[in-house]
């Protein structure tokens, strides 16, 4: 671990390993022999940085049928039921106040998504 090691890049990593896992089984399972495009959903509570996860792709796709493929990634953001009022609100700056009334705090709706929505392949 020298100098250039960042925990940051390695979560990505294993993310970006994974996403490969099953991208690579489906295209196998369908006769693929290129990868093109891989689409991604992706939520704001993953903390996963789309330049980390780029250069994930880049070193791990290497001498796969998905080299080159483009990663294109649709952001979630972290929805919050408010447990006082119930308003419903998007959380800016990463603390789930209230936009309505102010509370903190409330039931999560949505953002911890990390999937693949569709591939092309050919
Ligand atoms: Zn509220």
């Amino acid at each position: 671990m020298g100098s250039g090691f960042r925990p940051r890049a390695v979560h990505e990593l294993s993310i970006a390993q994974s996403i490969l896992d099953t991208v690579l089984e489906q295209a196998d399972k369908h006769g693929a022999v290129r990868v093109l495009r891989i689409h991604l959903r992706i939520g704001q509570l993953t903390a996963v940085v789309q330049e980390a996860l780029d250069m994930a792709f880049e070193v791990l796709t290497r001498d796969t049928i998905a080299a080159h493929a483009r990663i294109t990634v649709e952001r979630v953001p972290w929805r919050v039921r408010c447990s006082r009022c119930e308003h419903e609100y998007s959380v800016q700056n990463d603390l789930p106040t209230c936009s309505r009334c102010g509370h903190l705090g409330g039931e999560t709706l949505g953002g911890r998504e990390l999937q693949i929505v569709e591939m092309d392949i050919e």
